[in-house]
């Protein structure tokens, strides 16, 4: 005899376990927009803003809202998403009616857990929204993603066998990989294609050990059509895992069947790798995936931000694109922080873009150098740069000069030392007399303070 809770309460508890576990961040842009809307059967249905909302969701918290569901209904749970349309969204209040499209989404399938698999039965674990069209081509990634398109026309018989695609974190091998995979489903549905993390790979293997059906697990491998390993680093140091991935590896190369990997590293860099294995993932083509340039970081973010229907100026994808060099992951992290201020139909300016992205986008320090805050000054003062660096014992010059000393002391990083070399070779005692001299000057006149604070907001605004 059951009780039934209504949804409401019942989200409300889970969002409560939820807080503990994730930042107060993620929580505002994670879970405050989701709308829990039934409760039936086990099956919780709730309403999110976007498709891409709901992909994040289901990539990285789904377990967690399956756990907290878990702990509160005492039962399995499965989790069903309405995703509100955009402009639906923008009137919801008003009108309180969307159309939904829906999407199943479940956390307790495990593909493998059936021995003796139908093809039609595997799931792929491929993600629909790794595809090449949205897979921005560049010269980072030229080489990789010619050969993986040649790879999905033809798997297994071609010169590409294994490939081998490594990058740092965030650079899109997983992306292109699946790209692949999805590829080769699209144009040969008869193929068993299946992606892995080599984790799991692992882990699986592990578990086959344990309930003694390691011949499922290898049975079932060796019957792929085209077998794709994500992060094969996860494989160092892990002998028993590395053989029995070197016996898998060997049956499917022997078939035609097409394998395709991604590392972290180039594989002479793998240490704790079987040798016999490193030797094999050279057979194929190696291929890696480099820092895309300015071009093709704008047209990463601009294919992101209409693929969401977010909506961003120019202005602000262009200072994007300019300041996030680091990987396609930290640009797309950049909209996401975006994501919140921008959602149910909000827009907003470079100013506040700037404002909400200054914990990822540190101030270029060219702006912050002894130079510019020498010229700052100088100007704010009306006086030339000539007399700021000269000998002249005039009061406002000498005033302009201690002030640079003293904002450059407080805002760079530099040593006194280097502070005085800048202001016509003084010493680091007058950079540390002027210092106290601004102090005081402070504390007493109030004028002085005035242009002295003005002078410093100025700072702060490209700090
Ligand atoms: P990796 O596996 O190398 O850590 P991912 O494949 O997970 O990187 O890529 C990180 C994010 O960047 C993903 O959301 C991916 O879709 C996106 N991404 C990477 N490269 C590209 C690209 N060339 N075009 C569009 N999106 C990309
Ligand atoms: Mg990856």
């Amino acid at each position: 005899f059951i009780m039934l809770k209504p949804v409401n309460s019942i989200w409300d508890s889970c969002l409560s376990i939820i807080k503990d576990s994730v930042s107060a961040q993620s929580y505002t842009t994670w879970f405050e927009p989701i709308v829990p809307v039934g409760f039936e059967e086990n099956l919780l249905t709730i309403q999110v803003p976007s498709q891409f909302f709901y992909e994040w969701l289901e990539e990285h918290y789904v377990s967690l809202i399956g756990k907290a569901l878990r702990q509160v209904t005492d039962a399995p749970c499965r989790i069903k998403y309405n995703i509100t349309k955009r402009e639906e969204a923008v009137n919801l209040h008003k009108i309180n009616l969307s159309t939904p499209t829906q999407k199943q989404g479940s956390f307790a399938i495990n593909p493998f857990a059936i021995p003796g698999l139908k093809k039609n039965q595997v799931d792929s674990m491929l993600n629909t929204r790794y595809v090449f069209t949205n897979y921005i081509a560049g010269s980072c990634n030229d080489l990789a993603r010619s050969a993986g398109e040649a790879i999905a026309n033809k798997p297994g018989n071609n010169s590409f066998n294994p490939m081998m695609v490594y990058s740092g974190v965030g650079m899109g091998k997983t992306h292109l990989i699946q790209a692949i995979g999805n590829e080769i489903k699209a144009k040969f549905p008869e193929k068993l294609v299946l992606y892995t993390a080599a984790e799991r790979f692992s882990t699986q293997f592990v578990e086959s050990v344990r309930t003694n059906t390691q011949n499922d697990f290898i049975n079932f491998y060796q019957s792929l059509d085209v077998l794709i390993v994500d992060d094969i680093q996860f494989l160092t140091g892990k002998e028993k895992t590395q053989e029995i991935f070197f016996h898998v590896f060997n049956h499917l190369h022997q078939q035609g069947k097409q394998l395709i990997l991604t590392s972290d590293s180039p594989a002479k860099e793998l240490k704790g790798m079987d040798d016999r294995l490193l030797s094999r993932f050279k057979w194929g083509l190696t291929a890696d995936l480099k820092l895309p340039d300015l071009e093709t970081r704008t047209a990463i973010l601009r294919n992101r931000i209409q693929n969401d229907g977010m909506e961003l100026s120019d202005e602000i994808v262009d200072f994007i694109a300019n300041n996030i060099k680091s990987s396609v992951r930290d640009l797309e992290g950049a909209l996401i922080t975006l994501l919140a201020a921008t959602s149910f139909g909000r827009t907003i300016d470079l100013a506040a873009a700037r404002e909400s992205l200054s914990h990822i986008i540190k101030t270029d320090s060219q702006d912050l150098s002894i130079e510019n805050i020498k010229k700052m000054v100088a100007a704010h003062q009306g006086i030339t740069l000539e007399a700021m660096v000269g000998t002249s014992r005039k009061r406002e010059i000498v005033q302009a000069r201690q002030i640079a000393m003293f904002l450059a002391k407080k805002f760079t990083q530099y040593s006194l030392k280097t502070i005085g070399s800048h202001f016509g070779n003084r010493d680091h005692s007058t950079v540390i007399h002027s210092c106290s001299t601004v102090d005081n000057l402070m504390v007493t006149e109030r004028k002085f303070k005035t242009i002295v604070d003005d002078l410093q907001k100025k700072l702060k605004a490209i700090a």
